[in-house]
């Protein structure tokens, strides 16, 4: 069995391995984001330090990506804010330096086929994959094929309603303000109740707005998508009572009007966290691997 490289591209770390699969996943190793000429430099010198070669490279990227194969700018990130990775090659410099075929996607897409292969997808050909972090971004397959289309889904900059009643805060999203990211992802949860997420306790009232707007934003997701199983990941995720409010809104919300059983019945196993844990985007990298092989 040919062995796979991986490569979760984070806006603050980046993580690679090698391996096959879940029971298959050899030296992991982190470093943080500083420049793409530094830090690809790494991804390269730790795939050539291993024992054996790589057949296969995939990156799930963070974004916004080009994640076209046909566009001469495929694999760059391309309108990011984050200082010096604006119109970057990610993809191209670990292609030439390595010289096996590299597949690129969004860092969701790349979760979502982890789980798809490995994890809570398995079996379905429509779902979502939404990760509530640093940002909130979410991918998935529709029909059996990882979403693209004329770039890629925006899933986290959604509008949502917003009470500035309720939450005068005003969101962080530079480009909306108030979009489902800037009102939902971890720095929002942190700048409008003044301490950190993980600090702040199950029986605060944060969570219980937190899981409105999630369950704004999935119901979004229900109604235009019609995803078979919508998988929460991040670090916002890792609050596990957040589960149950959201899927208790998710219901609210739709009111009876999605006649699914897998709303109205078995929400439990709808709206899930990642099959895969917190190895969903490096497996999935490997996956992305593994279809790049095949060509
Ligand atoms: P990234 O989005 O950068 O890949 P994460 O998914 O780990 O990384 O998300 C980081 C964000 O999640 C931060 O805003 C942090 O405050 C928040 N976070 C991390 N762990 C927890 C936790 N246990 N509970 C609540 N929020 C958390
Ligand atoms: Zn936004």
């Amino acid at each position: 069995m040919p062995l796979f490289g991986a490569v979760e591209a984070g806006g603050t770390k980046f993580v690679c391995a090698v391996g096959t699969g879940p029971h298959d996943l050899r030296p992991v190793t982190r470093f943080p984001t500083t420049t793409p000429e530094e830090t690809l430099a790494r991804v390269v010198a730790f795939f050539r330090e291993q024992p054996e070669p790589v057949a296969a490279v995939g990156v799930g990227s963070f974004g916004p990506v080009d994640p076209n194969p046909a566009s001469p700018t495929y694999g760059f990130v391309t309108s990011t804010p984050k200082p010096g990775w604006r119109n970057a090659d990610v993809r191209g410099p670990i292609a030439a330096a390595l010289g096996v075929p590299v597949g690129f996607d969004t860092d969701v897409n790349a979760a979502a086929l982890g789980e798809y292969r490995w994890g809570a997808a398995a079996g379905l050909d429509t779902f979502v994959y939404l990760t509530v972090g640093t940002g909130i971004g979410g991918g998935g397959m529709l029909a059996g094929r990882l979403m693209h289309g004329m770039i890629h889904p925006e899933m986290g900059h959604m509008r949502i309603p917003h009470d500035r009643q309720a939450d005068p805060y005003a969101g962080f999203c530079p480009y909306h303000g108030d979009c489902l990211e800037g009102l939902a992802a971890g720095p929002a949860l942190e700048r409008r109740w003044g301490r950190k997420a993980a600090e702040l306790p199950p029986d605060h009232p944060a969570w219980a707005l937190e899981a409105e707007y999630l369950a704004l934003g999935l119901m979004n997701l229900v109604c235009t998508l019609s995803p078979q199983r919508i998988i929460l990941g991040g670090g916002v995720m890792g609050q596990a009572h957040l589960f149950p409010l959201v899927r208790a809104r998710v219901q609210a919300l739709l009111n009876g009007y999605v006649e699914a059983p897998a709303i109205l019945e078995d929400i439990d196993q709808y709206i899930v966290p990642p099959g895969l844990g917190e190895r969903a985007g490096v497996l999935g990298a490997i996956a992305l691997a593994e279809e790049a092989a095949r060509g």
